[in-house]
């Protein structure tokens, strides 16, 4: 999936296009000399060995990494499979990887196409397209509740 999902500079492939060198039902086409980019990359499945096997990529239709920063797990779904994240076989565990109250916090963000979503356990804000920006969230009082925000940090 990560094939197709992600955008690799050294392969001159946009997001959500399969790779040209990817061979259906046989793999990367060129393995043993692919681009350092795709040796290094390992999303959470291969990471995780307690995530079951319906959490592979090809299976789940979205593919979970942890990006530049460890504290931000990203859900990049598969564009044909919009509410693949929201299955009951997943959600559940996405919303207990939301909890900010955890010793070591997520910020949990689900990207469909350019859509990106911050999930919070009580909350999914949906920030629309992509702005390119860093996206800061967490918990502030608003009318003397404390409640989920996300937003993209103005330029
Ligand atoms: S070069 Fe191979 S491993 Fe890298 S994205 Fe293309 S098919 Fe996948």
């Amino acid at each position: 999936m990560c094939c197709k999902l992600m955008h690799f500079p050294a392969l001159t492939k946009p997001r959500h296009i399969w790779c040209p060198k990817y061979r259906k039902g046989a793999g990367c086409s060129i393995y043993p000399d692919r681009p350092d980019e795709c040796v290094q990359f390992m999303c959470l499945y291969l990471q995780a060995d307690e995530l079951p096997d319906n959490w592979r990529p090809d299976k789940a239709k979205f593919m979970i990494w942890t990006g530049r920063e460890a504290n931000r797990l990203i859900i990049e779904v598969d564009p044909h499979h919009p509410l693949a994240w929201k299955q009951p076989a997943y959600y559940p565990q996405i919303k207990t990887w939301s909890d900010r109250r955890h010793p070591e916090p997520f910020e949990v963000t689900v990207r469909v196409g350019d859509r990106v979503t911050v999930v919070f356990p009580e909350a999914d804000i949906d920030l629309g397209v992509d702005q390119g920006r860093p996206i800061e969230s967490g918990y502030e009082v608003i009318a003397g509740a404390m409640l989920p925000y996300a937003r993209f940090v103005p330029a």
